[in-house]
């Protein structure tokens, strides 16, 4: 039996309003015991929280997303540390900086960016990391920050910035795009980067792999990039499995975060 974790998935979106619970199930019969669900405005808080008390595999973060800057406000900044003091918070995000949206400020997101970066530092808490064509000011921001952990999802930057990631001991989330042949530079990074900084993820329902194109992605999909990964690898899939389970548990402090309502689970592999 497979134990996997999906290391992102915007399960709250309302894309799964009809089947939640189908959809839930269908990733539980595929071995994903474990979702990670970041927030990425204030709205979208209440809902997690809500998730998370109702699904055992739900672990909540939460965060102001660069693409949603248009709707945040200083007062959702200053709301931020009462959910992250929340005992069951794994995580601030989704955060980070995109360059590619036009119509997101880039001095507003910068300010919004910097601001949760200390709230982590100051909690201890990981961070779930949004990059695109912003990743080389991402790296230089978390040079200057030391002592920050956490995972820039959805990678896909060059060998070298993955390399300076790992080395600052931040993790890549791998999802659905290393499973189309043509992400060749993304499938070579992958292929040879260390196990203990490889995260799955489906980011769903966005990010569907090769053999869902077009179509709404979840979690039960995550076994499709398992075994992308596996094969790029050449490792086993239960192994792989057991393995990215534990470095989400171990960076998201699953085990030692453990909610009452959560059930003990037996060590993964
Ligand atoms: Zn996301």
């Amino acid at each position: 039996m497979l134990e996997l974790a999906d290391s992102h998935i915007h399960l709250d979106d309302r894309a799964f309003d009809g089947d939640r619970d189908r959809v839930l199930a269908r990733g539980a019969a595929a071995g994903v015991h474990t979702c990670i669900v970041p927030g990425v405005d204030a709205a979208s808080w209440p809902r997690i929280k809500r998730l998370a008390e109702e699904i055992p595999a739900v672990r909540p973060a939460y965060g102001l997303h660069p693409m949603y800057v248009a709707q945040h406000r200083p007062e959702h900044l200053a709301q931020l540390p009462d959910w992250l003091a929340e005992p069951d918070t794994v995580a601030v995000g989704e955060i980070g900086l995109d360059f590619y949206v036009q119509e997101a400020d880039p001095e507003r997101q910068r300010h919004y960016f910097h601001a949760q970066l200390q709230l982590a530092r100051e909690r201890g808490l990981p961070v779930i990391l949004h990059a695109r064509r912003a990743l080389e000011e991402i790296i230089h921001t978390l040079r200057r920050l030391p002592g920050l952990r956490g995972v820039v999802h959805s990678f896909s930057g060059s060998e070298e910035q993955a390399r300076q990631l790992w080395q600052m001991g931040f993790h890549l989330g791998i999802g659905g795009p290393v499973t189309y042949e043509r992400a060749q530079r993304l499938r070579r990074i992958v292929a040879r980067m260390p196990l203990e900084f490889l995260l799955l993820e489906t980011d769903a329902p966005d990010q569907p792999g090769a053999g869902h194109r077009g179509l709404r992605n979840e979690p039960a999909y995550l076994t499709e990039v398992l075994d992308c990964v596996a094969a790029l690898r050449g490792e086993d899939r239960a192994a792989l499995a057991a393995a990215t389970t534990a470095n989400v548990r171990a960076l998201f402090g699953l085990d030692r975060l453990a909610p009452p309502h959560t059930p003990v689970q037996p060590p993964a592999g």
